[in-house]
């Protein structure tokens, strides 16, 4: 492999441009005969050290010397060349990550991480990258790495269960570490003692230890684990801020211009459709991210990113703001800050004061909007006053109205961000277009011509380990016409002001992936498969094609839309919801007596 290779040299640029935020790591203390953990990522560099749950856990296999690991990372590097759904290297040369030349493949641990449902495919598209077989089956000891993956995209792992050796649910720093050290301990386990042994870590769901029957067109009608030292049900694991890590909540890695603080963990709310709600809300600790905040300013870096979407919610989060500013005002530049929801129902003046002292960007900064640059996210859901309030959400009028008020008396917030879903159970077209009639009140409550309201609509879909997650889904087609008939009847209200408005409403292909594998059985992942090989596009894919590929696999995609009342969820072992909740919510919506808005 030559040096000057385009995959090479790409790589020596981003070490070159990488400051380790929290510290150099230092791999001398560790034990002998260190396990190689790689980190794959489908994203560019960038991008890729805005990921924070993968970020952390490397920071910690290299930082900690008591664990017998290294961690590495492997991206989707800019020299990649592309050919359908497969990537490939420059010259067919080994992909290799950033850290070390050796091939990929031949690491003891592959970590995958995937943020959203719909993004399930690439988790194949990776594995072929690396060179590393798709099926968990076709995979050997001691030649081909474990393939353990996380993050939320997984909260129903069974669409992957073929393909995924270990599934790490929720925070992964006590299991991963736990499973590093078993197989450091034991290399002469054999693969099937090796994942008996890695079930009864806590947090670490092993799927082919569980045998499904599936029902005819989609779901499943029975599991049983395998054997019966396997686990009955696996649960998500939640750690203290201690437990965390520093880089839980600040990002270990700059390329030099732009930094990520998570300065709090869940939501003190717990709306049935979201899943925020569900780990207990935690604070960072506010001298962690003050430090972090001096760091970037040694090193000159000038866009920070606070991403918790509960940033409002943060104990100390007017102290954060306020060293951030204090930064702001020394340096020689401009220092941005993009903070990822600045929630209505939470703000105070004093803490829209300390954001607009900071100038701050929002993460839709696409928005070409006249309006001031100031965005304030109001998540109402639902225009209908009692589905809200069904639905456990906070967010009544006279908050939203309060929160309007005081953006009137700044100058600086001149566009709201308005939230909505669709296509909730028991929904009427009347409650779809009270969203026109809501997003002209805010405009109007506003109070300024310049203003402008963004109205970001998204499908109801309930996801797996939330109170909603047995409702029916609508279909995803019926959602174009649901937006045609929102954007019409404002046009309507707003008459000459109608440029005031923007609803956003999009990635449909998206939306199709995410329902199949939201709801998905083990058969989801063959689907997908079969998709992948076919060269199909996952980012244009038309239900047509999507049924399409169901039916070879004997399924459909309306049985996956449909509610899941009394069936077996197929991610039953790994579900923590009280059935009490999903009887009592469904009921209420059954019972729903609609009220105008
Ligand atoms: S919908 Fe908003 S308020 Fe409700 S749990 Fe999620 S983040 Fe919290």
């Amino acid at each position: 492999m030559s040096p000057t290779s385009p995959l090479n040299a790409e790589i020596a640029r981003i070490r070159s441009t990488e400051i380790a935020l929290h510290g150099p790591y230092n791999p001398a203390g560790k034990p002998d005969n260190p396990l190689r953990v790689v980190f794959l990522s489908s994203y560019g560099h960038a991008y890729s050290l805005l990921a924070t749950g993968p970020m952390a856990l490397y920071d910690l296999i290299n930082r900690r010397p008591d664990v017998p690991a290294l961690a590495e990372r492997a991206l989707a590097y800019d020299c990649l060349l592309a050919d359908a759904n497969r990537l490939h290297t420059p010259g067919g040369e080994p992909y290799r990550s950033i850290e070390n030349p050796a091939p990929v493949a031949g690491a003891d641990i592959v970590g995958v991480s995937v943020t959203n449902a719909g993004d399930l495919h690439c988790v194949l598209r990776l594995l072929d990258l690396a060179g590393i077989p798709r099926h968990s089956a076709d995979r050997a000891a001691g030649v081909h790495p474990l393939i353990v993956g996380g993050s939320a995209g997984l909260a129903n792992p069974e669409p992957m269960a073929d393909y995924l050796d270990i599934v790490a649910l929720g925070e992964a720093e006590h299991s991963l570490l736990e499973l590093i050290r078993l197989l450091h301990a034991n290399p002469a386990l054999t693969p099937t003692a090796a994942l008996e042994q890695a079930a009864r870590i806590p947090g670490l769901y092993v799927p082919s230890l569980y045998e499904h029957d599936l029902l005819p067109g989609g779901g499943t009608a029975a599991i049983r684990p395998r054997t019966p030292t396997v686990p009955a049900t696996v649960h998500p694991q939640y750690l203290t801020p201690h437990d965390l890590g520093p880089a839980h909540f600040t990002s270990p890695i700059s390329d030099g211009s732009c930094a990520v603080v998570i300065a709090n963990l869940g939501c003190r709310h717990s709306c049935h459709m979201c899943t925020l709600g569900t780990p207990p809300f935690r604070n960072a600790p506010i001298d962690q991210l003050t430090a972090y905040v001096d760091t970037l300013e040694r090193h000159g870096i000038r866009k920070i990113v606070i991403s918790s979407p509960t940033f409002t919610q943060y104990r100390h989060r007017h102290e954060l703001l306020d060293h951030i500013s204090a930064y702001a005002d020394r340096a020689p530049e401009p220092v941005s800050v993009i903070i990822g929801s600045l929630r209505a129902d939470e703000v105070t003046a004093r803490y829209l004061d300390a954001v607009a002292r900071l100038d701050p960007g929002h993460l839709f900064t696409e928005l070409s909007l006249d309006a001031p640059r100031g965005v304030i996210t109001i998540a109402p859901e639902f225009a209908a006053p009692d589905l809200v309030r069904i639905f456990g959400k906070t967010m009544d009028a006279y908050r939203v109205d309060r929160a309007l008020d005081l953006c009137r008396t700044t100058t600086h917030f001149g566009t709201v961000m308005l939230y909505f879903m669709l296509g909730a159970p028991g929904e009427s077209d009347q409650d779809r277009l009270a969203i026109a009639d809501y997003a002209h009140r805010v405009y109007q409550r506003l109070g300024r011509k310049d203003g402008a309201v963004i109205v970001k609509v998204q499908q109801f879909m309930p996801q797996p380990g939330t109170v909603s997650q047995r409702l029916p889904m609508a279909d995803p087609d019926l959602v174009d016409g649901w937006v045609n008939d929102i954007r019409e009847r404002l046009h309507t209200l707003a008459g000459p002001a109608h440029d005031r408005f923007r609803v956003l409403w999009g990635e449909h292909s998206r939306l199709l992936l995410e329902a199949l594998c939201d709801r998905g059985d083990r058969r989801v992942g063959h689907v997908l498969e079969a998709l992948h090989d076919a060269g199909t596009d996952f980012a244009h894919l038309t239900k047509a094609q999507l049924e399409q590929a169901l039916a070879a696999h004997g399924l459909t995609f309306s049985s996956y839309l449909a509610a899941r009342d009394t069936d077996l969820l197929p991610w039953q072992t790994v579900n923590t919801v009280h059935p009490e909740a999903e009887q009592a919510l469904a009921a209420a919506l059954r019972n729903r007596v609609p009220v105008p808005a």
